[in-house]
């Protein structure tokens, strides 16, 4: 097939540039093994199981081009991530890590020495940028394992071009994750660092409690913790269910003063109590703690009650941001899912009964949507952080998610994409497809456009105009998810 050929050319190229990058400097600590360990582990197996694989791999980086040749992506279906109809018979010129040229292919001339992919049949998408991700998992209880080397693979393989982490267990994991990513020492995305889950002691029902929390009781508490962490290199703050409402207050002050951004999974605090207090987004749509339980104390459902009407009306006014996280786990999961599980996670999921579980949350989409289509922020994000839900397979899955729901496939990918990369305040240069920012793509074959499972189909990532071959960077992710 024609995209192989290609892949096998650009290979070639690789070989010969940054293979001298990759390979021959001796390694100096883990971050820095050399290729032959990896080679050694598709050698051996079982002995390649105990090798750590935080590094490239020889051919995960399939392509990073020399420093003035161009890449052509011809003939191709573009949806460029700012809401736009998506467009036919298109040319993308890739030259420097940017996208140069974008047109009708008829009208877009090929520089010379460009390689050229002739990608008929394929769509185009802008890279995505999601917002609730984290690089640990768990398996229930209260405690997970760091996901350093499956998970920056596994997001990458599907597209997730740029992420912001939710909170975490192991914060300096993800510092020095990030740093590898940046220095290109490991494939992955770019990674936007957020504090641990900041706690509280709120009521039971409102205090999930991980072994990784750090707890905060006071507003003092409260503001030396955002310092810790923001003299750490975090740029965003997650408050976890429950934490007071004097000590989120202070929190968010000092979040603010700092010119960084707070977030919240709300439990003891309410949505509307938050948005006073100035909050800049919360997690998991409408979550929102008390604002949305009866007198009875049930859940209110649906998007029409005069309580849930101005709740929406009050995010919007506020700009408070929602990210939406629909991560039903598919089940039956696929093979390739399994192939990624380690053996003890993969025994659960293959024992569990098949069933669709598609839009379970039925309730919480539809309010989602009021919210967008209120004018509210919504922007998207996995929280695969377990439980069967696995970086990437669970992001990509949401799209089609969206697209059943009653989103367009144009309005899914701006929220995927351009919404979370305006956010974070990088829009000038990722985010969407347009001349001038980062070659930060994903190609699928098909067109999800008619038929939305085609999104699947990841075949081509570029990130920063560098291509990755999603089946490499998934072959190097197989039986480490749930262990590292
Ligand atoms: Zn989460």
């Amino acid at each position: 097939m024609k995209v192989e050929a290609v892949f096998i050319a650009l290979h070639n190229n690789n070989l010969q540039g940054d293979n001298k990058k990759f390979n021959c400097e001796k390694p100096k600590n883990f971050l820095q093994h050399s290729d032959k360990m990896y080679k050694m582990k598709q050698l051996f197996f079982f002995i390649g199981l105990l090798l750590p694989v935080f590094s490239f791999s020889q051919t995960e980086k399939a392509n990073k081009p020399a420093v003035d040749t161009p890449v052509v992506l011809k003939n191709v279906r573009i949806v460029d991530g700012t809401g736009a109809l998506i467009q036919q018979g298109q040319t993308l010129i890739i030259r420097n890590g940017k996208i140069a040229a974008i047109g009708i292919s008829s009208r877009v001339p090929v520089p010379p020495g460009a390689k050229v992919i002739d990608l008929s049949g394929h769509t185009v998408f802008p890279g995505l940028v999601m917002m609730h991700e984290h690089f640990e998992y768990r398996e229930g209880g209260d405690f997970s394992h760091a996901q350093p080397i499956s998970y920056p693979r596994l997001f990458l393989a599907f597209g997730v071009t740029t992420v912001r982490t939710a909170g975490t267990d192991h914060p300096y994991v993800n510092i020095n994750l990030k740093k590898a990513i940046d220095e290109g020492r490991v494939p992955g995305p770019e990674i936007h660092l957020t504090s641990p889950y900041i706690n509280g002691d709120g009521e039971r029902f409102h205090r999930n409690t991980f072994l990784g929390d750090v707890k905060v009781r006071t507003p003092e508490d409260a503001i030396r913790v955002v310092r810790y962490w923001a003299a750490e290199g975090m740029t965003s703050f997650k408050a976890y269910s429950g934490i007071s409402k004097a000590a989120l207050a202070a929190m968010i002050q000092e979040v603010h003063r700092l010119k960084l951004t707070i977030t919240a999974h709300l439990g003891t605090v309410s949505c509307s109590e938050a948005a006073d207090l100035g909050i800049d987004n919360i997690e998991h749509g409408f979550l929102c703690g008390t604002d949305l339980i009866d007198s009875t104390g049930k859940q209110i459902e649906g998007e029409d009650n005069p309580i849930v009407q101005a709740l929406i009306k009050k995010l919007v006014n506020k700009k408070v941001a929602l990210t939406y996280t629909p991560n039903q786990r598919l089940n039956p999961f696929s093979d390739l899912e399994f192939e990624v599980m380690h053996p003890h996670i993969r025994e659960k999921y293959k024992k569990m009964k098949p069933e669709d579980t598609y839009l379970k949350d039925i309730p919480r989409f539809t309010r989602a949507q009021a919210f967008s289509q209120a004018g509210g922020v919504l922007l998207l994000g996995s929280d695969a952080a377990g439980q069967g839900r696995i970086a990437g397979f669970t992001n990509i899955r949401m799209i089609k998610t969206l697209v059943k729901g009653g989103f367009t496939l144009e309005e899914t990918i701006k929220i995927a994409s351009l919404n979370g990369a305006t956010f974070l305040k990088i829009q000038n240069r990722t985010g969407s497809i347009a001349v001038g920012k980062e070659a930060d793509l994903f190609i699928v074959k098909g067109d999800p456009s008619k038929k939305i499972e085609d999104i699947e189909n990841v075949e081509m990532v570029f990130s920063n105009g560098i291509l990755y071959d999603p089946k490499v960077l998934i072959s190097a992710a197989k039986g480490l998810v749930g262990w590292q």
